[in-house]
């Protein structure tokens, strides 16, 4: 994706998530001299495969793998501080070098422990199936302008001072929502005392960062989370994240204008998964969900749910590639898929009988479709080893070129096992 015309590039996942964006970023972290984290928050966890050893991450981006990357949390992000420094002290322990590579905006919202008896509380009463790690709550605070910055956490004075009224607020929140917990006020203040020292080295406008490296004609890789179809706006409402997961946030949550913005990859898998509720079209039935699961290891990285696992489906990425503006798909775990005989892939959606053209707004109506499949031939053999197209079985080039039309953008890689080097670069 990098060459001179293209030096900033987002990464985005076009479905529901979990499509293998950390190793995409990896893959073209080592290329990059920025990498920026720009929305969402611990909710989400990259799963990143290096030699024998495997780094999930959920706050920090994966580009930190790379000795040269310089990684940013934007102002996007909501940061857990308490797992942020956890996950960075597991990176130390795991031999990773940090040291003047890591940078947080000071600009970014906090989640704090309050944040987490609210979410936990308010999925008894929604149950959206979000993970319960403070990320709605944080984000409905930012909006709400009462939310606390890390710029706040880092001043020396008036921490307690700050967080009284919001404790205060989140204590009357929980009682009417009928939870038994209260959020505790000593504990705030100690928190912010002890992780606000931590925080003060690496907090700074991170967006100028961003401006000067652009403009100092460096590589800058802006790292999206979740994926299209859990976005706040385009995604299946309400059963999606709190935050603008496609492209356009992008800018907004890493603080650059959308004109600097050369390029957007969209990372697809070559089937589908989804965790929590909601509506999931091409939901496989029974043994061949189980086997695409148990194929695909799909589990999730940071609760470690079962993942809902289906067919590919085209009207899903298309809808993905008009509201990202995908300028290339990386289509990952190809080779999940080499054991199947045949491949059913979803070319479009009839509705209440009719054929239905775009993606309904309407959750209840995106439950009620019917997908049209079209069934593919299975290659029945294994693709891992490939490393061009020209290693990849017909039946698998077949598979990819019909994806590609489906979707109506170019196919710029394919990955085709866990580890850094099984990719193809088309
Ligand atoms: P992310 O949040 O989009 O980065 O996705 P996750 O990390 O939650 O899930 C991706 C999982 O798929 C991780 O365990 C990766 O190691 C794994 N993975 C990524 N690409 C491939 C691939 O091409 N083949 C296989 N078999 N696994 C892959």
């Amino acid at each position: 994706m990098f060459d001179r015309k293209h030096t900033c590039v987002v990464v985005v996942g076009a479905q529901w998530g979990d499509e293998g964006k950390g190793k995409l970023v990896d893959v073209l972290a080592e290329r990059a001299d920025l990498v920026i984290r720009y929305q969402g928050g611990a909710n989400a966890g990259h799963t990143v495969v290096v030699g024998d050893r495997q780094f999930v991450l959920h706050q920090i981006p994966s580009g930190i793998l790379h000795g040269q990357a310089t990684c940013v949390v934007g102002n996007g992000v909501v940061l857990d501080p308490e797992t942020f420094f956890a996950e960075l002290d597991q990176l130390a322990a795991q031999g990773i070098d940090i040291g003047g590579r890591l940078f947080v905006s000071d600009r970014a919202h906090l989640v704090l422990p309050y944040h987490k008896l609210l979410d936990q509380a308010s999925e008894k009463q929604q149950q959206i199936g979000t993970t319960g790690r403070g990320i709605g709550p944080t984000y409905e605070d930012k909006i709400g302008r009462r939310g606390v910055r890390v710029a706040d956490l880092i001043r020396d004075a008036g921490a307690r001072d700050a967080l009284a009224p919001r404790i205060a607020r989140a204590n009357q929140m929980l009682e009417l929502m009928g939870a038994a917990e209260r959020a505790d006020l000593d504990q705030h203040v100690e928190l912010a005392g002890r992780l606000g020292a931590r925080l003060r080295p690496l907090a700074t406008d991170t967006g100028l960062m961003a401006w000067q490296a652009i403009r100092g004609g460096r590589r800058v890789l802006l790292e999206g989370a979740q994926g299209a179809m859990l976005d706040v706006d385009h995604g299946t409402y309400p059963f999606v994240t709190s935050s603008t997961t496609t492209a356009g946030g992008a800018a907004v949550g890493a603080g650059i204008g959308p004109t600097e913005i050369d390029g957007v990859l969209g990372v697809v898998k070559a089937y589908t998964t989804r965790v929590g509720n909601g509506p999931l079209p091409t939901e496989a039935a029974g043994e061949l969900e189980g086997r695409l699961r148990q194929l695909g290891g799909e589990f999730g990285a940071t609760t470690g749910r079962p993942r809902r696992c289906g067919w590919f489906d085209a009207p899903v990425v298309r809808y993905s590639v008009r509201v990202n503006g995908l300028t290339g798909l990386a289509v990952t775990k190809l080779d999940v898929l080499d054991t199947f005989a045949e491949i059913p892939v979803a070319v479009g959606y009839r509705l209440d009988g009719e054929v239905c053209h775009g993606m309904p707004s309407d959750v209840d109506a995106l439950e009620r479709v019917e997908p049209v499949y079209e069934t593919l031939p299975g290659w029945e053999r294994s693709t891992s080893g490939a490393r061009t197209l020209a290693d990849l079985p017909p039946a698998a080039r077949a598979y990819l070129d019909r994806l590609q039309d489906l979707a109506e953008a170019p196919i710029r890689y394919v990955s085709v096992g866990t580890r850094r080097d099984q990719i193809i670069e088309v």
